[in-house]
Protein backbone atom coordinates (compact mmCIF):
# COMPACT_ATOMS: atom_id res chain seq x y z
CA UNK A 1 0.00 0.00 0.00
CA UNK A 2 1.74 3.43 -1.02
CA UNK A 3 0.63 6.87 0.71
CA UNK A 4 -0.56 9.64 -0.41
CA UNK A 5 -1.92 12.82 1.77
CA UNK A 6 -5.60 12.22 1.11
CA UNK A 7 -5.59 8.70 -0.19
CA UNK A 8 -3.64 5.49 -0.82
CA UNK A 9 -2.74 3.25 -3.76
CA UNK A 10 -3.03 -0.31 -3.72
CA UNK A 11 -1.16 -2.31 -6.49
CA UNK A 12 -2.29 -5.16 -7.98
CA UNK A 13 -0.75 -7.63 -10.49
CA UNK A 14 -2.40 -8.52 -13.35
CA UNK A 15 -2.03 -10.78 -16.53
CA UNK A 16 1.91 -10.97 -17.25
CA UNK A 17 3.29 -7.81 -16.12
CA UNK A 18 0.46 -5.36 -15.82
CA UNK A 19 -0.76 -3.00 -13.06
CA UNK A 20 -4.20 -2.26 -11.94
CA UNK A 21 -4.29 0.30 -9.20
CA UNK A 22 -7.20 1.20 -6.44
CA UNK A 23 -7.07 4.86 -5.62
CA UNK A 24 -8.37 4.77 -2.43
CA UNK A 25 -9.61 8.13 -0.63
CA UNK A 26 -9.03 7.94 3.23
CA UNK A 27 -12.61 8.14 5.27
CA UNK A 28 -14.32 6.76 2.61
CA UNK A 29 -15.91 3.54 1.41
CA UNK A 30 -15.41 3.69 -1.96
CA UNK A 31 -12.23 3.62 -4.68
CA UNK A 32 -11.11 4.22 -8.21
CA UNK A 33 -9.78 1.74 -10.38
CA UNK A 34 -7.17 2.38 -13.19
CA UNK A 35 -6.79 0.58 -15.86
CA UNK A 36 -8.07 -2.63 -14.96
CA UNK A 37 -6.81 -5.36 -17.05
CA UNK A 38 -8.66 -8.06 -15.28
CA UNK A 39 -11.65 -8.55 -13.67
CA UNK A 40 -10.46 -11.07 -10.75
CA UNK A 41 -7.87 -9.20 -9.06
CA UNK A 42 -9.73 -6.14 -8.64
CA UNK A 43 -12.86 -7.87 -7.38
CA UNK A 44 -10.53 -9.57 -4.79
CA UNK A 45 -8.73 -6.95 -3.96
CA UNK A 46 -11.70 -4.34 -3.34
CA UNK A 47 -13.43 -7.14 -1.26
CA UNK A 48 -10.19 -7.89 1.49
CA UNK A 49 -10.66 -4.12 1.66
CA UNK A 50 -14.29 -3.60 1.92
CA UNK A 51 -14.65 -1.13 -0.64
CA UNK A 52 -16.75 -0.39 -3.91
CA UNK A 53 -15.78 0.77 -6.90
CA UNK A 54 -17.21 4.05 -8.27
CA UNK A 55 -15.04 4.95 -11.07
CA UNK A 56 -12.81 3.50 -13.60
CA UNK A 57 -9.75 5.63 -15.06
CA UNK A 58 -8.36 4.35 -18.34
CA UNK A 59 -4.99 6.15 -19.72
CA UNK A 60 -5.81 3.98 -23.16
CA UNK A 61 -8.06 1.70 -25.04
CA UNK A 62 -6.29 -1.65 -25.11
CA UNK A 63 -7.44 -4.10 -24.48
CA UNK A 64 -5.07 -5.01 -21.32
CA UNK A 65 -6.53 -1.50 -19.86
CA UNK A 66 -10.10 -1.57 -20.48
CA UNK A 67 -10.57 -5.90 -20.43
CA UNK A 68 -12.14 -5.54 -17.00
CA UNK A 69 -14.49 -2.30 -17.83
CA UNK A 70 -17.67 -4.38 -18.65
CA UNK A 71 -17.73 -6.82 -16.10
CA UNK A 72 -17.06 -3.91 -13.25
CA UNK A 73 -19.58 -1.60 -14.51
CA UNK A 74 -21.81 -4.19 -14.49
CA UNK A 75 -21.17 -6.20 -10.92
CA UNK A 76 -20.52 -2.41 -9.43
CA UNK A 77 -22.25 0.11 -11.79
CA UNK A 78 -19.04 2.31 -11.68
CA UNK A 79 -18.32 5.16 -13.96
CA UNK A 80 -15.79 4.56 -16.73
CA UNK A 81 -13.72 7.62 -17.57
CA UNK A 82 -11.58 8.29 -21.12
CA UNK A 83 -10.59 10.33 -23.09
CA UNK A 84 -12.60 11.88 -26.01
CA UNK A 85 -10.72 10.95 -28.67
CA UNK A 86 -11.40 6.86 -27.73
CA UNK A 87 -15.17 7.47 -27.46
CA UNK A 88 -15.65 4.76 -29.98
CA UNK A 89 -13.18 1.94 -28.53
CA UNK A 90 -13.22 2.17 -24.54
CA UNK A 91 -15.70 -0.61 -23.49
CA UNK A 92 -18.76 0.98 -21.68
CA UNK A 93 -17.03 4.61 -21.49
CA UNK A 94 -19.40 7.24 -19.55
CA UNK A 95 -17.79 10.05 -19.11
CA UNK A 96 -15.42 11.45 -21.35
CA UNK A 97 -12.25 14.09 -20.48
CA UNK A 98 -9.96 16.35 -22.20
CA UNK A 99 -6.86 18.02 -20.84
CA UNK A 100 -8.20 19.91 -17.61
CA UNK A 101 -5.83 21.87 -14.81
CA UNK A 102 -8.61 19.97 -12.06
CA UNK A 103 -11.64 18.19 -12.19
CA UNK A 104 -13.49 15.83 -8.98
CA UNK A 105 -14.09 12.38 -9.33
CA UNK A 106 -14.57 10.59 -5.93
CA UNK A 107 -13.99 13.75 -3.68
CA UNK A 108 -10.26 13.79 -5.08
CA UNK A 109 -8.84 16.87 -7.28
CA UNK A 110 -7.81 15.30 -10.65
CA UNK A 111 -5.85 16.59 -13.29
CA UNK A 112 -5.90 15.07 -16.61
CA UNK A 113 -3.20 15.66 -19.56
CA UNK A 114 -3.15 14.20 -22.34
CA UNK A 115 -0.16 12.65 -23.51
CA UNK A 116 -0.54 11.56 -27.39
CA UNK A 117 2.07 9.14 -29.28
CA UNK A 118 1.56 5.53 -27.81
CA UNK A 119 -2.06 5.96 -29.10
CA UNK A 120 -3.98 9.02 -30.48
CA UNK A 121 -6.53 9.42 -26.90
CA UNK A 122 -3.53 8.53 -24.68
CA UNK A 123 -4.65 10.65 -21.59
CA UNK A 124 -2.36 10.28 -17.72
CA UNK A 125 -4.26 11.82 -14.77
CA UNK A 126 -2.36 13.07 -11.79
CA UNK A 127 -3.91 13.10 -8.59
CA UNK A 128 -1.85 15.05 -5.75
CA UNK A 129 1.78 14.19 -6.28
CA UNK A 130 0.49 10.24 -7.84
CA UNK A 131 1.32 9.82 -11.93
CA UNK A 132 -1.47 7.54 -13.53
CA UNK A 133 0.86 7.58 -16.97
CA UNK A 134 -0.72 3.63 -18.18
CA UNK A 135 1.52 3.28 -21.08
CA UNK A 136 3.41 6.93 -21.73
CA UNK A 137 6.21 6.93 -19.29
CA UNK A 138 7.54 3.72 -17.70
CA UNK A 139 10.12 2.65 -15.33
CA UNK A 140 13.34 3.21 -17.57
CA UNK A 141 11.41 3.76 -20.55
CA UNK A 142 8.51 4.67 -22.72
CA UNK A 143 5.62 3.15 -24.26
CA UNK A 144 5.83 2.37 -28.25
CA UNK A 145 4.68 4.58 -30.72
CA UNK A 146 1.43 2.68 -32.19
CA UNK A 147 -0.45 5.70 -33.41
CA UNK A 148 1.45 9.05 -32.65
CA UNK A 149 4.88 10.48 -34.35
CA UNK A 150 7.66 10.81 -32.27
CA UNK A 151 7.48 14.58 -32.06
CA UNK A 152 3.75 14.24 -30.49
CA UNK A 153 5.13 11.44 -27.93
CA UNK A 154 8.46 13.59 -27.49
CA UNK A 155 6.52 16.28 -26.42
CA UNK A 156 3.97 14.15 -24.52
CA UNK A 157 7.10 13.02 -22.15
CA UNK A 158 8.48 16.26 -21.82
CA UNK A 159 5.49 17.45 -19.91
CA UNK A 160 5.93 14.66 -17.44
CA UNK A 161 9.83 15.48 -17.60
CA UNK A 162 8.30 18.86 -15.73
CA UNK A 163 6.22 17.76 -12.87
CA UNK A 164 8.22 17.94 -9.22
CA UNK A 165 10.98 15.57 -9.05
CA UNK A 166 9.24 13.44 -6.26
CA UNK A 167 6.01 13.08 -8.27
CA UNK A 168 5.46 8.83 -8.17
CA UNK A 169 5.35 7.23 -11.37
CA UNK A 170 2.43 4.59 -11.67
CA UNK A 171 2.26 2.91 -14.83
CA UNK A 172 0.64 0.73 -16.27
CA UNK A 173 3.60 -2.09 -16.92
CA UNK A 174 6.47 -4.03 -15.28
CA UNK A 175 8.90 -3.93 -17.72
CA UNK A 176 12.08 -1.85 -15.85
CA UNK A 177 14.61 -4.47 -15.83
CA UNK A 178 14.36 -4.74 -19.65
CA UNK A 179 14.40 -0.97 -19.92
CA UNK A 180 16.96 -0.95 -17.99
CA UNK A 181 19.29 -3.26 -20.14
CA UNK A 182 18.89 -1.00 -22.94
CA UNK A 183 19.29 1.87 -20.89
CA UNK A 184 22.87 0.21 -19.88
CA UNK A 185 23.64 -0.06 -23.68
CA UNK A 186 23.08 3.53 -24.35
CA UNK A 187 24.28 5.14 -20.89
CA UNK A 188 26.61 2.73 -20.01
CA UNK A 189 29.04 5.58 -18.14
CA UNK A 190 25.90 6.95 -15.67
CA UNK A 191 26.60 5.83 -11.91
CA UNK A 192 22.67 6.44 -11.12
CA UNK A 193 22.09 3.72 -14.01
CA UNK A 194 24.05 1.04 -12.33
CA UNK A 195 22.52 1.73 -9.11
CA UNK A 196 18.97 1.35 -10.10
CA UNK A 197 19.61 -1.49 -11.96
CA UNK A 198 21.14 -3.17 -8.83
CA UNK A 199 18.20 -2.12 -6.74
CA UNK A 200 15.73 -3.47 -9.38
CA UNK A 201 17.24 -6.88 -9.78
CA UNK A 202 17.10 -6.98 -5.91
CA UNK A 203 13.28 -6.21 -6.32
CA UNK A 204 12.59 -8.77 -8.65
CA UNK A 205 14.50 -11.33 -7.12
CA UNK A 206 11.77 -10.98 -4.66
CA UNK A 207 9.13 -10.73 -6.62
CA UNK A 208 8.14 -7.21 -6.03
CA UNK A 209 7.60 -4.06 -7.81
CA UNK A 210 10.02 -1.54 -8.65
CA UNK A 211 7.15 0.16 -9.39
CA UNK A 212 6.53 3.43 -8.71
CA UNK A 213 9.24 5.54 -9.16
CA UNK A 214 9.52 9.29 -9.55
CA UNK A 215 10.07 11.73 -12.15
CA UNK A 216 12.76 12.26 -10.44
CA UNK A 217 14.67 9.13 -10.71
CA UNK A 218 13.39 8.67 -14.32
CA UNK A 219 15.10 12.18 -15.15
CA UNK A 220 18.55 10.67 -13.89
CA UNK A 221 18.01 7.13 -15.69
CA UNK A 222 15.56 6.77 -17.88
CA UNK A 223 16.94 7.39 -21.51
CA UNK A 224 14.22 8.13 -22.82
CA UNK A 225 14.65 11.38 -20.56
CA UNK A 226 17.83 11.88 -20.50
CA UNK A 227 17.74 13.46 -23.80
CA UNK A 228 17.11 16.32 -21.92
CA UNK A 229 20.73 16.04 -20.46
CA UNK A 230 23.01 18.20 -22.88
CA UNK A 231 26.38 16.15 -22.53
CA UNK A 232 23.60 12.44 -22.76
CA UNK A 233 21.68 13.78 -26.15
CA UNK A 234 25.49 15.15 -27.71
CA UNK A 235 27.69 12.30 -26.74
CA UNK A 236 24.29 9.62 -28.14
CA UNK A 237 24.08 11.88 -31.08
CA UNK A 238 27.71 12.07 -32.10
CA UNK A 239 28.35 8.42 -31.33
CA UNK A 240 25.58 7.37 -33.99
CA UNK A 241 25.96 10.37 -36.84
CA UNK A 242 22.70 12.08 -36.22
CA UNK A 243 21.40 15.71 -35.80
CA UNK A 244 21.55 16.52 -31.90
CA UNK A 245 18.18 18.09 -31.53
CA UNK A 246 16.00 16.21 -28.97
CA UNK A 247 13.78 15.25 -31.50
CA UNK A 248 16.02 13.38 -33.83
CA UNK A 249 17.78 11.74 -30.90
CA UNK A 250 14.09 10.54 -29.16
CA UNK A 251 13.39 8.85 -32.48
CA UNK A 252 16.60 7.17 -32.90
CA UNK A 253 16.41 5.97 -29.40
CA UNK A 254 12.79 4.52 -29.92
CA UNK A 255 13.95 3.07 -32.96
CA UNK A 256 16.82 1.82 -31.30
CA UNK A 257 14.51 -0.04 -29.08
CA UNK A 258 12.41 -1.20 -30.99
CA UNK A 259 14.76 -3.32 -33.05
CA UNK A 260 16.19 -5.10 -29.77
ZN1 LIG B 1 -1.01 0.14 -24.50
FE1 LIG C 1 -0.30 -1.79 -22.07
Amino acid sequence: MHDHTSFQVAQLPALQDNYIYLILPRHSTSCLVVDPAETVPVIDACQQLERQPDYILNTHHHWDHTGANLELKRMFGCKIIGSAEDKERIPGLDLTVCEQPSTSLGGLRVRVIETPGHTRGHIVYLIEDALFCGDTLFGAGCGRLFEGTAEQMWSSLKRLARLPEPTRVYCAHEYTLANLAFASRVDADNPALSMRLKQARACREKASPTIPSTIGLELQTNPFLRVLNDDFRRHYAMRHGIEQDEISVFAHLRRKKDRL
